[in-house]
């Protein structure tokens, strides 16, 4: 007897239970949501999204479920995932008109955090994929500075940069990183449909749980919230997300060369160790205070190049 497990969303998993409504079977194992009994297959779908086939037509009554599902096999090499929030992209959000979130310097000690939301058309996606765009995870910055340069030419966007003293501010208040993310993607999609006239679809690249984000916007003057979805990796999902990606790694990279140029020093990225060299050097140059201005002061970064600048003083 042949087996199939696929793994659906909440939606399709309706979808399926409709279509196999007339062959339902009462007895039902812990954990499913409904159990189908065909002629030379039986179906069982539980509540984590799993549905399991069993019987000589197994592969081919999955078969259709699964390249509609959005995730098939975690293995394939799309690395496509949608999420089963009520939250969650439509299987077809690659395809409709849309306007893509994304942020950028979160978890570097150095420069500001960037936010950017773009809009793609779906009539401008051959044209974007023409200029590059694509998850731009593994590109380096001088593609990165190429591909943003023809991008911020040809569509609507909106980029908020929250520069260092104003972040340190708002931290210092108590407010955490989630929270200021939250702000400023609103902001700026509310930004870009102000520039737009029609889109389909929204599409934030998951920071937060979808109930997370909305708490964090309690009290805003305007919430953005009809057609918003959430993912992970969402700039494998579409163009507009992966355009905004580059938009504000863009910005971050100027940012960063701008700050590094104002305290003639190079400000590496990330958090690591390297970073704490060269902020040591920053505060023996220009003194503890310089960090609020080019920094996340928050970050354990701080202490480290405080202590390291402090032998390194004792030395001379
Ligand atoms: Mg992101």
């Amino acid at each position: 007897m042949s087996q199939v497990v696929i793994t659906v969303s909440p939606s399709i998993m309706t979808e399926m239970r409709n279509n196999y409504n007339s062959m339902l079977s009462d007895k039902q194992p812990p954990g499913s949501v409904f159990v189908a009994k065909l002629p030379s297959c039986t179906i069982t779908a539980y509540r984590s999204g799993k549905v399991l086939f069993q019987g000589s037509s197994a592969e081919t009554e999955a078969k259709p479920w699964q390249s509609g599902a959005g995730t098939p096999s975690p293995k394939k090499k799309t690395g496509k995932k949608v999420g089963d929030h009520k939250f969650a992209p439509p299987p077809t959000i690659s395809t409709l008109s849309a306007i893509g979130s994304d942020e950028v310097g979160t978890g570097d000690f150095f420069g500001p955090m960037t936010v950017v939301a773009a809009f793609v058309d779906k009539k401008q996606m051959p044209l974007l994929k023409e200029l590059g765009v694509r998850d731009s995870k593994g590109m380096k910055d001088p593609e990165i500075i190429e591909i943003a340069k023809n991008l911020i030419k040809t569509i609507s966007y909106s980029l908020l940069v929250l520069p260092n003293e104003k972040y340190n501010a708002m931290q210092k208040k108590g407010m955490n990183q989630g929270k200021m993310k939250a702000l400023l993607h609103n902001q700026a999609i509310h930004n870009v449909q102000k520039k737009v006239s029609s889109y389909d679809a929204i599409l934030v690249d998951q920071f937060a749980k979808p109930e997370v984000y909305f708490n964090y916007l309690k009290g805003q003057p305007t919430i953005v919230k009809d057609s918003v979805y959430f993912a992970t990796k969402a700039e494998e999902l579409h163009l507009a997300v992966a355009a905004a990606s580059i938009i504000a790694r863009y910005s971050f990279v100027m940012e960063m060369n701008r700050l590094g140029k104002e305290n003639k020093v190079e400000l590496p990225k990330g958090a690591g160790p390297i970073v704490d060299q060269a902020a040591a050097k920053l505060i023996q140059k220009h003194g503890e205070d310089v960090l609020n201005k080019v920094a996340k002061v928050h970050f354990a970064n701080s202490q480290k190049a405080k202590d390291l600048a402090e032998k390194a003083n004792k030395r001379r």
